[in-house]
Protein backbone atom coordinates (compact mmCIF):
# COMPACT_ATOMS: atom_id res chain seq x y z
CA UNK A 1 0.00 0.00 0.00
CA UNK A 2 1.59 3.82 -0.63
CA UNK A 3 1.38 6.04 1.48
CA UNK A 4 -1.73 8.57 1.96
CA UNK A 5 -0.14 10.79 3.84
CA UNK A 6 3.53 10.96 4.90
CA UNK A 7 4.62 13.31 8.01
CA UNK A 8 8.18 13.49 9.27
CA UNK A 9 9.26 15.48 12.19
CA UNK A 10 6.36 17.84 12.83
CA UNK A 11 5.86 19.76 15.85
CA UNK A 12 3.89 22.13 16.81
CA UNK A 13 4.51 24.19 19.61
CA UNK A 14 2.32 26.81 21.23
CA UNK A 15 3.59 29.94 22.98
CA UNK A 16 2.49 30.41 26.58
CA UNK A 17 3.43 33.60 27.45
CA UNK A 18 7.52 33.08 27.53
CA UNK A 19 7.23 29.64 27.34
CA UNK A 20 6.21 27.50 24.49
CA UNK A 21 3.94 24.45 25.16
CA UNK A 22 5.30 21.80 22.91
CA UNK A 23 1.97 19.62 22.13
CA UNK A 24 3.62 17.54 18.93
CA UNK A 25 7.64 17.18 19.51
CA UNK A 26 8.79 15.58 16.45
CA UNK A 27 6.40 12.88 14.85
CA UNK A 28 7.13 10.97 11.42
CA UNK A 29 4.69 8.77 10.43
CA UNK A 30 2.75 7.44 6.85
CA UNK A 31 -0.66 6.49 6.53
CA UNK A 32 -1.23 4.55 3.93
CA UNK A 33 -4.06 4.46 1.62
CA UNK A 34 -7.59 2.15 2.74
CA UNK A 35 -5.98 1.72 5.97
CA UNK A 36 -7.02 2.63 9.64
CA UNK A 37 -4.26 4.14 11.53
CA UNK A 38 -5.38 4.53 15.85
CA UNK A 39 -3.81 6.69 17.79
CA UNK A 40 -3.80 5.99 21.60
CA UNK A 41 -2.65 8.49 24.64
CA UNK A 42 -3.69 10.10 27.76
CA UNK A 43 -4.95 13.54 27.10
CA UNK A 44 -2.82 15.82 26.56
CA UNK A 45 -0.23 13.51 24.94
CA UNK A 46 -1.03 15.70 21.68
CA UNK A 47 -2.95 13.78 19.56
CA UNK A 48 -5.63 16.03 18.75
CA UNK A 49 -3.11 18.62 17.67
CA UNK A 50 -1.48 16.00 15.77
CA UNK A 51 -4.76 15.68 13.82
CA UNK A 52 -5.43 18.97 13.20
CA UNK A 53 -2.11 19.39 11.38
CA UNK A 54 -2.36 16.42 9.33
CA UNK A 55 -5.00 18.02 7.87
CA UNK A 56 -3.83 21.77 7.80
CA UNK A 57 -6.07 23.31 10.39
CA UNK A 58 -3.12 24.22 12.43
CA UNK A 59 0.54 25.08 11.27
CA UNK A 60 3.15 22.71 12.07
CA UNK A 61 5.74 24.80 13.76
CA UNK A 62 8.24 22.85 11.65
CA UNK A 63 8.11 19.40 9.88
CA UNK A 64 7.45 18.23 6.27
CA UNK A 65 3.90 17.46 5.43
CA UNK A 66 2.53 15.73 2.10
CA UNK A 67 -0.66 14.43 1.29
CA UNK A 68 -0.74 11.69 -2.03
CA UNK A 69 2.68 12.59 -2.90
CA UNK A 70 1.65 16.84 -3.26
CA UNK A 71 3.73 19.09 -0.79
CA UNK A 72 0.89 20.16 1.72
CA UNK A 73 2.96 23.14 3.90
CA UNK A 74 3.59 24.78 0.60
CA UNK A 75 0.16 24.99 -0.65
CA UNK A 76 -1.71 28.48 -0.92
CA UNK A 77 -4.95 29.63 0.55
CA UNK A 78 -6.78 28.47 -3.20
CA UNK A 79 -5.20 24.91 -3.62
CA UNK A 80 -5.42 23.85 -0.23
CA UNK A 81 -9.07 24.91 -0.23
CA UNK A 82 -9.43 22.44 -3.22
CA UNK A 83 -7.51 20.03 -2.18
CA UNK A 84 -9.76 20.19 1.69
CA UNK A 85 -12.73 18.18 -0.66
CA UNK A 86 -10.07 15.17 0.06
CA UNK A 87 -10.00 15.60 4.24
CA UNK A 88 -12.49 15.79 6.24
CA UNK A 89 -12.52 15.41 10.22
CA UNK A 90 -15.04 13.91 12.31
CA UNK A 91 -15.60 15.53 16.20
CA UNK A 92 -16.09 13.90 19.27
CA UNK A 93 -18.90 16.30 19.96
CA UNK A 94 -21.48 15.71 17.62
CA UNK A 95 -23.73 18.58 19.61
CA UNK A 96 -21.49 21.31 19.47
CA UNK A 97 -20.02 20.82 16.21
CA UNK A 98 -23.73 20.85 14.26
CA UNK A 99 -25.65 24.54 14.51
CA UNK A 100 -28.46 23.77 15.96
CA UNK A 101 -30.34 26.00 14.11
CA UNK A 102 -29.63 24.40 10.69
CA UNK A 103 -31.92 21.59 9.55
CA UNK A 104 -30.08 18.44 8.66
CA UNK A 105 -30.87 18.78 4.77
CA UNK A 106 -28.41 22.80 4.91
CA UNK A 107 -25.97 20.88 7.12
CA UNK A 108 -25.41 18.85 4.43
CA UNK A 109 -26.18 21.02 1.49
CA UNK A 110 -23.73 23.13 3.18
CA UNK A 111 -20.21 21.99 1.68
CA UNK A 112 -21.41 21.38 -1.12
CA UNK A 113 -22.75 24.62 -2.26
CA UNK A 114 -19.73 26.28 -1.36
CA UNK A 115 -17.68 24.04 -3.84
CA UNK A 116 -20.81 24.33 -6.66
CA UNK A 117 -22.10 21.24 -6.30
CA UNK A 118 -26.04 22.61 -7.59
CA UNK A 119 -29.56 21.42 -8.48
CA UNK A 120 -30.46 17.79 -9.17
CA UNK A 121 -26.85 16.17 -8.16
CA UNK A 122 -26.78 17.90 -4.46
CA UNK A 123 -30.57 16.75 -3.68
CA UNK A 124 -29.24 13.25 -5.12
CA UNK A 125 -25.94 13.09 -3.17
CA UNK A 126 -27.82 14.64 -0.03
CA UNK A 127 -30.23 11.48 -0.15
CA UNK A 128 -27.38 9.13 -0.86
CA UNK A 129 -25.40 10.98 2.04
CA UNK A 130 -28.69 10.00 4.83
CA UNK A 131 -28.79 7.30 3.49
CA UNK A 132 -25.62 5.55 3.77
CA UNK A 133 -25.12 7.09 7.07
CA UNK A 134 -28.68 4.77 8.26
CA UNK A 135 -30.80 7.64 8.53
CA UNK A 136 -34.59 7.80 7.83
CA UNK A 137 -35.10 9.86 4.63
CA UNK A 138 -37.13 12.16 7.01
CA UNK A 139 -34.32 13.17 8.55
CA UNK A 140 -33.42 15.80 6.27
CA UNK A 141 -36.37 18.34 7.48
CA UNK A 142 -35.64 17.99 10.95
CA UNK A 143 -33.02 19.70 13.30
CA UNK A 144 -29.90 17.97 14.57
CA UNK A 145 -31.21 18.72 18.27
CA UNK A 146 -33.93 16.26 18.09
CA UNK A 147 -31.80 13.14 16.88
CA UNK A 148 -30.32 11.05 19.54
CA UNK A 149 -26.39 11.37 20.54
CA UNK A 150 -25.89 7.98 17.97
CA UNK A 151 -28.11 9.73 15.28
CA UNK A 152 -26.30 13.15 15.41
CA UNK A 153 -23.03 11.51 15.12
CA UNK A 154 -24.62 9.92 11.75
CA UNK A 155 -24.92 13.61 10.68
CA UNK A 156 -21.73 14.61 11.86
CA UNK A 157 -20.10 11.58 9.19
CA UNK A 158 -22.49 12.31 6.72
CA UNK A 159 -21.41 15.71 6.48
CA UNK A 160 -17.87 14.84 6.58
CA UNK A 161 -18.47 12.32 3.43
CA UNK A 162 -20.41 14.82 1.38
CA UNK A 163 -17.40 15.95 -1.07
CA UNK A 164 -15.80 12.25 -0.98
CA UNK A 165 -13.26 12.73 0.80
CA UNK A 166 -10.02 10.20 0.70
CA UNK A 167 -8.86 11.09 4.21
CA UNK A 168 -11.02 11.47 7.66
CA UNK A 169 -9.66 12.41 10.78
CA UNK A 170 -11.95 11.25 13.45
CA UNK A 171 -11.12 12.63 16.89
CA UNK A 172 -12.90 10.82 19.66
CA UNK A 173 -15.83 10.09 17.50
CA UNK A 174 -17.66 7.49 19.81
CA UNK A 175 -16.82 8.58 23.27
CA UNK A 176 -19.39 10.68 24.21
CA UNK A 177 -21.70 8.09 23.17
CA UNK A 178 -23.69 5.35 25.31
CA UNK A 179 -20.89 2.26 25.26
CA UNK A 180 -24.41 -0.14 23.05
CA UNK A 181 -24.34 3.18 20.50
CA UNK A 182 -20.54 3.15 20.29
CA UNK A 183 -20.02 -0.12 18.55
CA UNK A 184 -22.85 0.68 15.99
CA UNK A 185 -21.01 3.90 14.67
CA UNK A 186 -17.53 1.98 14.42
CA UNK A 187 -19.32 -0.55 12.33
CA UNK A 188 -20.84 2.22 10.37
CA UNK A 189 -17.40 3.91 10.12
CA UNK A 190 -15.87 0.32 8.86
CA UNK A 191 -18.69 0.09 6.13
CA UNK A 192 -18.49 3.10 4.62
CA UNK A 193 -14.25 2.71 4.77
CA UNK A 194 -14.86 0.07 2.62
CA UNK A 195 -17.55 1.53 0.59
CA UNK A 196 -16.10 4.57 -0.06
CA UNK A 197 -11.99 3.39 0.09
CA UNK A 198 -11.36 5.86 2.98
CA UNK A 199 -8.58 5.86 4.83
CA UNK A 200 -8.28 6.68 8.64
CA UNK A 201 -6.80 8.35 11.92
CA UNK A 202 -8.42 7.42 14.54
CA UNK A 203 -7.80 8.85 17.78
CA UNK A 204 -9.14 7.65 21.13
CA UNK A 205 -8.27 7.27 24.56
CA UNK A 206 -10.36 4.03 24.57
CA UNK A 207 -7.21 1.40 24.08
CA UNK A 208 -10.21 -1.36 22.92
CA UNK A 209 -12.21 1.24 20.71
CA UNK A 210 -8.95 1.66 18.50
CA UNK A 211 -8.00 -1.95 18.79
CA UNK A 212 -11.51 -2.35 17.10
CA UNK A 213 -10.99 -0.43 14.30
CA UNK A 214 -7.62 -0.34 13.52
CA UNK A 215 -5.23 -1.65 11.30
CA UNK A 216 -1.94 -0.14 13.01
CA UNK A 217 -1.88 1.56 15.92
CA UNK A 218 0.16 4.61 17.24
CA UNK A 219 1.00 5.36 21.17
CA UNK A 220 1.88 8.84 21.84
CA UNK A 221 3.01 10.32 25.44
CA UNK A 222 3.67 14.06 25.36
CA UNK A 223 3.88 15.12 21.71
CA UNK A 224 6.06 11.91 20.80
CA UNK A 225 5.23 8.88 19.58
CA UNK A 226 6.92 5.95 21.43
CA UNK A 227 5.38 2.99 19.68
CA UNK A 228 3.44 2.11 16.52
CA UNK A 229 2.65 -1.52 15.41
CA UNK A 230 -0.25 -3.59 13.28
CA UNK A 231 -2.70 -3.53 15.64
CA UNK A 232 -2.74 -7.50 16.50
CA UNK A 233 0.90 -6.84 17.25
CA UNK A 234 0.60 -4.35 19.12
CA UNK A 235 -2.08 -5.72 21.65
CA UNK A 236 -0.28 -9.40 21.88
CA UNK A 237 3.09 -7.78 22.46
CA UNK A 238 3.55 -4.40 23.67
CA UNK A 239 7.49 -3.42 24.11
CA UNK A 240 6.84 0.17 25.11
CA UNK A 241 6.71 0.52 29.11
CA UNK A 242 4.09 3.03 28.44
CA UNK A 243 2.22 1.22 26.23
CA UNK A 244 2.77 -1.87 28.75
CA UNK A 245 0.95 0.37 31.38
CA UNK A 246 -1.60 1.27 29.89
CA UNK A 247 -2.87 -1.81 28.67
CA UNK A 248 -2.47 -3.23 32.65
CA UNK A 249 -5.21 -0.66 33.37
CA UNK A 250 -7.75 -2.60 31.44
CA UNK A 251 -9.34 -5.52 32.15
CA UNK A 252 -8.58 -8.82 29.50
CA UNK A 253 -10.46 -11.94 29.36
CA UNK A 254 -8.49 -13.20 27.28
CA UNK A 255 -5.29 -15.39 29.40
CA UNK A 256 -3.32 -15.53 26.38
CA UNK A 257 -3.06 -11.86 26.63
CA UNK A 258 -2.69 -11.19 30.23
CA UNK A 259 0.19 -8.77 30.89
CA UNK A 260 2.58 -7.86 33.39
CA UNK A 261 0.55 -5.37 35.38
CA UNK A 262 2.62 -2.10 35.25
CA UNK A 263 0.78 0.13 37.17
CA UNK A 264 0.82 3.67 35.38
CA UNK A 265 2.03 5.95 38.80
CA UNK A 266 2.65 9.88 38.29
CA UNK A 267 0.86 12.53 36.64
CA UNK A 268 1.67 13.54 33.30
CA UNK A 269 4.52 15.54 33.46
CA UNK A 270 4.24 19.55 32.32
CA UNK A 271 4.59 19.37 28.06
CA UNK A 272 5.98 22.97 28.36
CA UNK A 273 8.61 21.72 30.51
CA UNK A 274 9.21 17.95 29.58
CA UNK A 275 11.62 15.84 31.07
CA UNK A 276 15.13 15.17 29.58
CA UNK A 277 16.21 11.93 27.88
CA UNK A 278 13.35 9.48 27.82
CA UNK A 279 9.91 11.75 28.69
CA UNK A 280 8.59 8.41 29.96
CA UNK A 281 11.45 8.36 32.84
CA UNK A 282 9.85 10.03 35.64
CA UNK A 283 7.10 7.36 35.11
CA UNK A 284 8.92 4.38 33.96
CA UNK A 285 9.30 1.37 36.01
CA UNK A 286 12.38 0.75 34.16
CA UNK A 287 14.08 3.54 33.88
CA UNK A 288 17.89 3.81 34.46
CA UNK A 289 21.07 6.49 34.05
CA UNK A 290 20.95 6.59 30.71
CA UNK A 291 17.02 6.72 30.57
CA UNK A 292 17.42 10.28 32.51
CA UNK A 293 20.31 11.72 29.77
CA UNK A 294 19.63 10.01 26.25
CA UNK A 295 16.70 10.57 24.50
CA UNK A 296 15.70 7.28 23.17
CA UNK A 297 15.46 6.95 18.92
CA UNK A 298 12.30 5.69 17.67
CA UNK A 299 13.42 2.50 15.95
CA UNK A 300 12.51 -0.51 14.50
CA UNK A 301 12.61 -3.83 16.61
CA UNK A 302 10.96 -6.18 14.20
CA UNK A 303 8.72 -6.27 11.19
CA UNK A 304 6.76 -3.39 11.59
CA UNK A 305 7.04 -2.84 15.22
CA UNK A 306 8.73 0.80 15.89
CA UNK A 307 9.54 1.49 19.54
CA UNK A 308 11.40 4.43 21.39
CA UNK A 309 12.72 2.60 24.39
CA UNK A 310 16.95 1.75 24.96
CA UNK A 311 15.98 -1.73 26.45
CA UNK A 312 12.63 -2.52 25.00
CA UNK A 313 14.63 -6.04 23.85
CA UNK A 314 15.83 -6.76 27.12
CA UNK A 315 12.87 -5.80 29.63
CA UNK A 316 11.11 -7.90 27.04
CA UNK A 317 13.31 -10.93 27.35
CA UNK A 318 12.52 -10.17 31.49
CA UNK A 319 8.69 -10.71 31.26
FE1 LIG B 1 11.70 3.45 30.52
FE2 LIG B 1 14.21 4.03 29.89
FE3 LIG B 1 12.68 2.78 28.15
FE4 LIG B 1 12.25 5.31 28.71
S1 LIG B 1 14.05 4.46 27.71
S2 LIG B 1 10.73 3.76 28.55
S3 LIG B 1 12.71 5.38 30.90
S4 LIG B 1 13.36 1.99 30.14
Amino acid sequence: MSALIQADGIKKYFQMGASELKAVDGVSLSIRKGETLGIVGESGCGKSTLGRVLLRLLEPTSGTLTFDGMNLLDMREAELRQMRKRFQMVFQDPQSSLNPRMKVRSILEEPLRTHGVRGEERESRVRELVDAVGLPSDALKRYAHEFSGGQRQRIGIARALALQPDFIVADEPVAALDVSIQAQVLNLLMDLKKAYGLTYLFIAHDLSVVEYISDRVGVMYLGKLVELADAPDLYREPLHPYTQSLFSSIPVPDPEREHERIPLSGDLPNPVNPPRGCRFHTRCPFARERCRAEEPAFRKVQSGHFVACHFAEEIRAEQ
